[in-house]
């Protein structure tokens, strides 16, 4: 078979790589950007989460304990970096016991090696710079090079007789009685079957297929701070807050990366382009395509407080520092600097709901991930087997 994937994200490239491995298809990988991994998979927190969050049963639990395991050994079979730094989720009130078991609860639910449940003394022995009234232990939680692994993916696929076309948009696309004809740059490509792995450029791929479906990307930038000098040393590995049930966001966190580099974030407000990097961004033919979703405005209507909280404390240092401070007192302003922030690819549903669970949608021989958000560096070599085991996917 010849198969099409759109998107050399870490996503695109591991269905890539595991459509050629297991079924010794010709894969020609496309995507717009002149490298790979230049979205989300280039601009996340890097973090490898060992499944703690998740309902349990729904693709995110399985999918990134099974991609934990899966990325752990691809790292070390190809000398990538993976640090199993551990990861601490911290009560900073008495109020915030009851959501920090039912974090304990649901880590043990899904199976997640380790969990321990620790009081305000033993956090400081894990972090010694951290406070709160007790925390959550995960010692697996790792960190990695996700962009290394997307370029590995790359290598892989091409080892393996396939391509990775970079620079070639897709333009436009037709289904056939035989296959789909596809419009990337200025080639005219046919496939048997194709995979979009799109990540933010979904909709418009999904559109192009006829396929356009009941969810929207909603783009939501997570901006960053960095911590300078000696101040790094105050965070051995990662201290999240116990999260808000109602977002998919975990809220501000301090993460160290793979790099040495220590990071306060990511907030969450809308952008206003699919591709909005900054506040300066701005598409007026994505925003109004956004705001023409019914799924937004109901979306905008539920949540208008905490989205406009979110866009005061934009960029704010004042925001940034105080949350951080809220579990490592001893940074001061001056500890923090500016850094790049990433804009995470959210399917919004039309009534309003953002999606939790990855999405995969077979609209005849299209495939489209609707919804691939975070844990899905994480999972990617995970959610890659479950494509392509669904027997609609591959079969002719
Ligand atoms: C701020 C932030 C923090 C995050 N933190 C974590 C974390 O710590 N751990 C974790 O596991 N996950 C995290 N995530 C989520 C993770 O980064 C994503 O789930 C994952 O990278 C999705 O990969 P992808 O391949 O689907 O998308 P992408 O990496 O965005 O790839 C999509 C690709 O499709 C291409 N494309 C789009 N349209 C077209 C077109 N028309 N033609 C050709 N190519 C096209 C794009 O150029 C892009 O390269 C985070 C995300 C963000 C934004």
């Amino acid at each position: 078979m010849n198969i099409g994937i759109v998107g050399a994200g870490i996503v695109g490239l591991a269905v890539a790589r595991e459509v050629a491995r297991t079924r010794g298809a010709t894969v020609t990988v496309l995507d717009k950007e002149d490298r790979v991994g230049a979205h989300q998979t280039g601009h996340n927190s890097g973090v490898v989460h060992a499944g703690i969050y998740y309902q349990p049963g729904s693709l995110k639990a399985r999918l990134c304990r099974e991609g934990v395991a899966l990325l752990r050994q691809y790292c070390a079979e190809h000398h990538i970096p993976y640090d199993e730094v551990g990861k601490l989720v911290v009560a900073s009130t008495a109020a915030e016991r009851p959501g920090l078991r039912k974090i304990a609860e649901r880590a043990r639910a899904n199976q997640v090696p380790g969990i321990a449940e620790l009081d305000a003394l033993a956090l400081r022995e894990v972090e010694p710079h951290t406070v709160g009234v007790a925390a959550v232990h995960s010692p697996h939680t790792a960190i990695a090079d996700f962009p290394a692994v997307a370029r590995r993916l790359a290598l892989d696929v091409e080892e393996t007789g396939g391509s990775v076309l970079l620079s070639h948009p897709v333009r436009a696309l037709r289904e056939t009685a035989s296959g789909v004809e596809v419009l990337a740059g200025s080639r005219r490509l046919r496939f048997d079957r194709l995979i979009v792995c799109a990540g933010l450029g979904t909709d418009t791929v999904a559109r192009m297929a006829g396929a356009a479906g009941d969810v929207r990307i909603v783009p939501f930038r997570g901006e960053y701070y960095a911590l300078a000098g000696a101040s790094k040393d105050l965070v051995r590995g990662l201290i999240y807050p116990v999260p808000d049930p109602r977002y998919p966001f975990l809220g501000v966190h301090l993460t160290r990366r793979i790099d040495g580099e220590v990071l306060v974030g990511p907030n969450a407000v809308m952008a206003l382009a699919l591709e909005g990097y900054s506040w300066g961004d701005v598409d007026l033919t994505d925003l109004r395509r956004i705001l023409a979703w019914e799924g937004t405005r109901r979306l905008a209507a539920r949540h208008w407080r905490t989205g406009a909280r979110e866009v005061l404390g934009s960029m704010a240092k004042g925001s940034f520092l105080a949350a951080a401070r809220r579990y490592v007192p001893e940074l001061t302003r001056a500890d923090l600097v500016r850094t790049a922030g990433g804009v995470r690819a959210q399917a919004v549903a039309r009534d309003g709901s953002m999606l939790d669970d990855f999405a995969i949608d077979v609209h005849g021989r299209v495939t489209l991930v609707r919804n691939a958000p975070s844990p899905a560096a994480t999972s990617s070599l995970a959610i890659a087997r479950h494509i392509v085991g669904l027997t609609s996917v591959l079969t002719r």
